[in-house]
């Protein structure tokens, strides 16, 4: 397979197909993200997307791929009648495919219309993977995400409207000590308003070649310690009213938690209430070298 490093998946992914339609991130300006901060954004052509997938067709064959998940950022900048193209390309390669996924900011996902949406469904796309980060809106715009709650409200229920899964990404910590109220009530008000299929939960880590980085090295973002990480999740959970499968599935996290709302809530409070009990040394190092 032909790939420009690094590719980023999420690890519900871990099994498919990656095939890379774009490379890098069209907006790349969250502070928090240092994902594609080296990738010159650009839309590959149809036909390299299409070699790729008869790359992998003769490489795997036709009956082992299940799932394929598209990267790099924002892949769905594409225009529709593109990905269309490209995702009925792959049901044809790969008749056993079960689920498309790509991933998607509000800001690009509101560009398209509701039957834009239905039209990508009807072409086997079965699962988005959208960064809320926080809903609240003063937060939003520091951390330069590119939209306001009211949008992310939007998109993620144009997207959900269309049949299509949505998983929506909150990120722990990144108000700091001074907003960690405000972010957790705040996102919990959008999501409450989209009610996705899954909810993530990403603990931010600095990493180099994040924006944010610089303020977390000079002292300017207080960055959360796992107590206050897991308060903030469990304010977070508190409050919301959803029928969402709620996962921390990734190592930035300080609790592994993984429960379907809203029937699973009470338990996920007391885990978390168990974990606060813990000592500090129980917890890993708030920075993880190898991000
Ligand atoms: S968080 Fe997503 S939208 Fe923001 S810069 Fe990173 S990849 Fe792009």
């Amino acid at each position: 397979m032909r790939y420009e490093e690094p590719v980023y998946r999420p690890p519900s992914e871990a099994g498919s197909l990656l095939i890379q339609a774009t490379i890098g991130c069209p907006h790349n300006k969250c502070t928090f993200c240092g994902m594609y901060k080296g990738k010159r954004f650009r839309i590959r052509k149809v036909e390299d997307i299409k070699e790729d997938l008869r790359l992998a067709r003769d490489f795997y064959g036709e009956e082992q791929v299940r799932t394929v998940f598209f990267p790099d950022g924002n892949t769905i900048i594409m225009r529709t009648p593109q990905l269309v193209e490209i995702f009925n390309y792959t049901r044809e390669l790969f008749p056993k495919v079960k689920r498309i996924t790509s991933y998607g900011s509000a800001k690009f996902i509101i560009r398209k219309s509701l039957q834009e949406w239905k039209e990508l469904k009807q072409a086997g796309l079965g699962r988005l993977h959208m960064g809320i980060e926080t809903g609240d809106a003063l937060l939003l715009e520091k951390i330069k995400k590119g939209a306001t709650p009211e949008q992310m409200s939007e998109a993620g229920r144009r997207v959900k409207d269309a049949g299509i899964e949505i998983s929506e990404y909150i990120l722990v910590g990144i108000g700091g000590k001074e907003r960690s109220r405000e972010h957790a009530l705040a996102s919990a008000r959008v999501l409450n308003e989209i009610d996705p299929h899954f909810i993530r939960l990403r603990t931010w880590v600095p990493v180099a070649a994040a924006p944010l980085y610089a303020d977390y090295a000079s002292g300017a973002f207080e960055l959360l310690d796992p107590y206050d990480a897991l308060r903030e999740s469990r304010l977070l959970i508190e409050n919301l009213d959803v029928n969402s499968r709620l996962l921390s599935d990734h190592v930035s996290n300080f609790a592994n938690l993984n429960g379907k709302l809203p029937e699973a809530k009470e338990r996920l409070l007391s885990e978390i209430d168990e974990i606060l009990a813990k000592p500090r040394e129980d917890f890993r190092d708030q920075i993880i070298h190898y991000l």
